[in-house]
């Protein structure tokens, strides 16, 4: 909406002066920069705050099982940007609300991929949340555009009351320096980022490592989702009727390969027949069952549904709207 002049001289002084900061703004020079990287969505009785932590390319030489031919195929016509590295993925986090807890899905890559990312905390203060109110910091796997985020600066606990969950299977491989020789060597380095990131947890008491039947945070499950990473799990969060959330991590790399074709795979599949399994069974199940999916490599705000289509899948992006005070 525009006002005309005439419409301004007609407003009264208190209007004027809510108009005033906007104008300051771009006195500033803020016209340059970006929105900040949140967004809220309510998803029945859960408030979900969706967290960009900034974007990667991914060649899409590392996607498997397709041939190069089909895979440009399946990008014809989808605009998804690529540069010389490939192509333009992003890095979401999710906080949860629930209940009056606050859990955080996942938690972007801090200082470990560069100054373009770790955008999480800066979007977590843009979105009004204090770091130590969050609970329960639930880890999907320990990659470090995940589980680096869990590490200020400093290297303290960015989330100082916060209990961190990781699966046992994925803490038994990747915070065991002895397996770094069996993984894909573009993945090597996340073992020392793992071990880094767990460690002032470990050392608090406040490191989990549950197992399949552990007691969770109320209201949430973890889907054992392995291949991606041996222990990758997919959090299913309780809103109520229709509104079940699966926050489900690292299921799609390439969105607009892998819904339609979830038998291509990711050079960092720790076991790619088992990722892939994974995502047939969990493309299925959210599509059945109409859950809300949160994706951490889908676009931002990577919030929608998966729907069936053909052979394969797509995906449904949510529709931003305003959420009730
Ligand atoms: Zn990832």
């Amino acid at each position: 909406m525009i006002l005309p002049a005439s419409a301004l001289r007609a407003l009264p002084l208190p209007a004027l002066l809510a108009i005033a900061p906007l104008s300051s703004v771009s006195a500033a020079g803020a016209a340059d920069a970006q929105v900040p990287g949140f967004q809220r969505h309510d998803i029945g009785t859960l408030r979900v705050t969706a967290l960009f932590d900034g974007v990667v390319a991914l060649p899409r030489q590392q996607l498997h099982g397709l041939a190069p031919g089909q895979v440009a195929r399946l990008l014809d016509g989808r605009y998804v940007p690529e540069s010389a590295d490939g192509l333009q993925t992003a890095v979401n986090a999710y906080l949860v609300e629930r209940d009056g807890r606050r859990l955080l899905v996942d938690a972007g890559t801090a200082q470990c991929f560069g100054d373009a990312l770790g955008q999480v905390p800066r979007n977590l203060a843009a979105a009004g949340i204090d770091p130590a109110s969050i609970d329960d910091v639930l880890l999907t796997h320990a990659h470090p555009d995940h589980m680096c985020g869990v590490l200020a600066a400093d290297g303290a606990p960015a989330f100082a009351n916060a209990t961190l969950w990781l699966s046992a299977a994925d803490a038994a491989w990747w915070l065991d320096p002895a397996h770094a020789a069996d993984a894909p060597e573009m993945v090597r380095p996340a073992f020392a980022m793992a071990q880094r990131a767990a460690a002032p947890y470990a050392a608090r008491g406040r490191l989990r490592r549950f197992s399949p039947g552990d007691a969770l945070p109320a209201g949430v499950r973890a889907l054992d989702s392995r291949g991606h990473t041996p222990g990758h799990v997919s959090w299913l969060i309780d809103g109520g009727a229709d509104a079940q959330l699966l926050v489900w991590g690292d299921i799609v790399h390439y969105h607009a390969v892998q819904f339609a074709r979830p038998e291509a795979s990711y050079e960092a599949d720790s076991d790619p027949a088992a990722a892939i399994a994974s995502r047939r069974r969990l493309l299925a199940e959210a599509a059945t069952r109409g859950w809300w999916v949160a994706g951490a490599h889908l676009p931002f705000p990577g919030l929608g549904h998966v729907r069936r289509d053909g052979d394969g899948h797509a995906w449904a992006p949510v529709e931003f709207a305003p959420v009730p005070r």
